[in-house]
């Protein structure tokens, strides 16, 4: 315990925490300085009580349950979904050298928000499933983002995480500059399923890092429902809201 007292010190000397915005040092753990979180946007209610995309006005009778157009036709498969915060030029900032610049440091700061917003629906789960990627992706990037927040979610939760469950088959294009019917097209049937026996008549709680048109975890719903999952609640850090 002492020696690892010791070692964190040198660390903390040598590379002190930092503001993963601004790079400003900070005092205790790394994470964002005051004025950088001051500016992160919360999605925080009213809010869709099905997919959770924020609206932008108050709706009167607070605690009536609001659905937005696409959840009153019943357009997603998933039950329960909440994310984080807004995907924007600020929480970009965290996301992008998360997934795509090896900054997996990031991940426990990024869950510990994802735990206190997400606190009702991973109560609901069961079992912790990250949205898989496929291996050719996997070993270009050498780790999944989705995981390394389901590491810590299940942690604090005390859930278990399947982390070979739900496998994809295809590697799919990037979807960065897909239109919403271009991303439907891309993914389906993307996914499978390994040992389904373990996931019948339980809740599920899928985690990914950006929720943009629900494409994907929607498709992984699909298929999570067809072998026998009862509810599926998604739990993201960011949202696209446009
Ligand atoms: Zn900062
Ligand atoms: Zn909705």
């Amino acid at each position: 315990m002492v020696i690892g007292n010791i070692l964190n010190s040198i660390v903390n000397f040598v590379f002190p925490p930092q503001c993963y915005v601004c790079k400003k040092i900070l005092e205790s753990e790394d994470g964002l300085c005051f004025e950088c979180l001051s500016k992160i946007n919360f999605i925080t209610k009213p809010r869709c009580s099905c997919c959770g995309i924020p609206f932008e006005f108050n709706i009167e009778g607070k605690n009536k349950k609001l659905l937005c157009p696409k959840c009153m036709l019943k357009y997603y498969r998933f039950d329960e979904c909440i994310s984080s915060v807004r995907y924007d030029d600020i929480s970009k900032k965290i996301i992008l050298p998360f997934k795509h610049g090896d900054r997996t440091n990031f991940a426990k700061f990024m869950a510990k928000i994802m735990y206190t917003s997400g606190k009702s629906i991973i109560e609901k789960s069961d079992i912790i499933i990250p949205v898989p990627i496929h291996f050719t992706r996997m070993l270009k990037r050498k780790y999944n983002q989705s995981s390394l927040l389901c590491k810590f979610i299940g942690k604090r939760s005390n859930k278990p995480v399947l982390y070979s469950l739900l496998i994809r088959k295809h590697a799919t294009a990037s979807q960065g500059h897909f239109s919403l019917t271009q991303r439907k097209q891309n993914i389906l049937g993307a996914f499978t399923i390994k040992n389904p026996d373990k996931i019948k008549g339980k809740n599920i709680l899928l985690i990914d890092d950006v929720f943009t048109t629900g494409a994907t975890v929607n498709e992984c719903s699909k298929i999570l429902k067809q072998n026998g999952v009862n509810k599926i609640y998604v739990l993201t850090f960011a949202r696209a809201v446009k």
